[in-house]
């Protein structure tokens, strides 16, 4: 049996086995964080080595910038769209009217988020060893960048270290699919685990933000991932979704898109056919900075919030939501509930009350699922359509 089906009979026995053990299903919590746990074991090994080879095998560093720059524009878009998608949402759908006076907010205090400049001075690394232990993906990426065009440069000297790289790679990409065997069974408990915690009861009054935010992640996917796969990787979007549906299931359900990362690489380039060079760049750099899910969601949140204060938001104060909400995205970490914390900054930018996030923590969860799907899905979008245009697609012979 196909390893998505086992996903997909986990997933729907999960939901199972949550409703009927409610508070008992919290036994199942230790399998779902080994799962999680291994996942993220991955990361730090399989972005490193094969982002050297990868920089090694695409070679001029101007390829480099080129792809960097197509990768970083396209991420930015698509984002922004997003946004504008969870605006305009946010204002048909009203998720907020009427709520306030429902949700106790005394007694909550509002996280800080980390400034924005401070998140983009950190991508320097001043000590490899450190960003490696610490798992600083952007670090990570821009010494693995720059190990990479100076093992070319250096030659012959240089050939062994990035066969080395090579070899570490290919068994981290082995140790992915032994650990993707244990993702059924990761996704039961981690599905089982979440049902339990979320009954309709506590779900029921926040039906229309919860509404909003899956109706605008699906017509996310719907209209820009569909429309970029078909303009321009010129494929059927059926050939792109069926692709991802691993990396997709595993982010609904880790909340994660850095522990997610592993598998979304391994499916961009095994199902999808993208080079290692482009996956192994534009992938980890996605699960870091592009979070079109997050930055929807906090569109969508700033309006619910707006409303359930009944502080009306001119046009210019949703503008700069627009802008607010994509920096909060690229600041937002790949970690489950990341984005909560960077929804204070689109609050304070556009002066709605902070404590205002309140009102959606406890449901936080459920939202998370389907942005961080959106945020991993969109990531290995880009990869195709940048690896597209660079001629770096290869054909994959795969049923559907
Ligand atoms: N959990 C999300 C992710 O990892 C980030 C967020 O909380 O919005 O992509």
């Amino acid at each position: 049996m196909p390893l998505i089906w086992k996903i997909a009979i986990g997933f729907a026995l999960g939901i199972v086995a949550g409703a009927v053990l409610k508070d008992k299903a919290q036994v199942l919590a230790p399998i779902g964080k080994i799962f999680i746990t291994l996942l993220k074991m991955l990361i730090v090994p399989l972005v490193f080595s094969s982002l050297v080879v990868g920089t090694a095998s695409l070679g001029d560093p101007r390829k480099l910038g080129r792809i960097g720059a197509k990768t970083i524009v396209l991420y930015l878009v698509t984002t922004a769209v997003a946004i504008v998608i969870g605006l305009v949402l946010g204002n048909i759908l009203q998720p907020g009217s009427g709520m306030a006076l429902s949700v106790d907010t005394s007694g909550f205090k509002a996280p800080v988020p980390p400034s924005i400049v401070d998140v983009l001075l950190g991508i320097f690394p001043d000590n490899i060893a450190k960003s490696l232990t610490e798992a600083n993906m952007l670090q990570i990426i821009v010494f693995a960048l720059f190990f990479g065009v100076s093992a070319v440069l250096a030659g012959e000297k240089g050939k062994p270290v990035i066969a080395l790289m090579d070899s570490v790679a290919e068994a981290m990409y082995k140790l992915t699919g032994i650990v993707m065997a244990f993702a059924p069974y990761g996704v039961f408990a981690l599905i089982a685990t979440t049902v339990a915690k979320y009954g309709l009861s506590v779900l029921a009054p926040f039906a229309k933000v919860i509404l909003a935010v899956y109706l605008g992640c699906f017509l996310h996917a719907l209209l820009v991932y569909s429309g970029l796969i078909m303009l321009v990787v010129k494929k059927s979007p059926l050939w792109y979704f069926s692709g991802v549906r691993e990396s997709t299931l595993t982010a609904f359900v880790t909340r994660s898109s850095s522990a997610t990362l592993p598998v979304t690489m391994r499916v961009a380039q095994e199902n999808l056919g993208v080079s290692e060079g482009i996956a192994s760049f534009v992938l980890p750099l996605g699960a870091t900075i592009n979070m079109d899910g997050t930055a929807l969601y906090q569109g969508v949140c700033a309006l619910f919030i707006a409303q359930a204060y009944g502080i009306p938001l001119s046009m210019g104060a949703q503008a700069s939501i627009i802008l607010t909400a994509t920096l909060a995205s690229i600041g937002t970490a790949g970690v489950p509930g990341a984005g909560l914390i960077m929804l204070t900054l689109v609050l304070t930018a556009v002066g709605l009350p902070v404590e205002g996030v309140a009102l959606v923590a406890g449901i936080d969860a459920v939202l998370d699922m389907a942005r961080t799907a959106i945020n991993v899905t969109g990531d290995s979008c880009v990869a195709a359509v940048v690896a597209k245009t660079e001629g770096e697609l290869r054909d994959v012979e795969r049923s559907l």
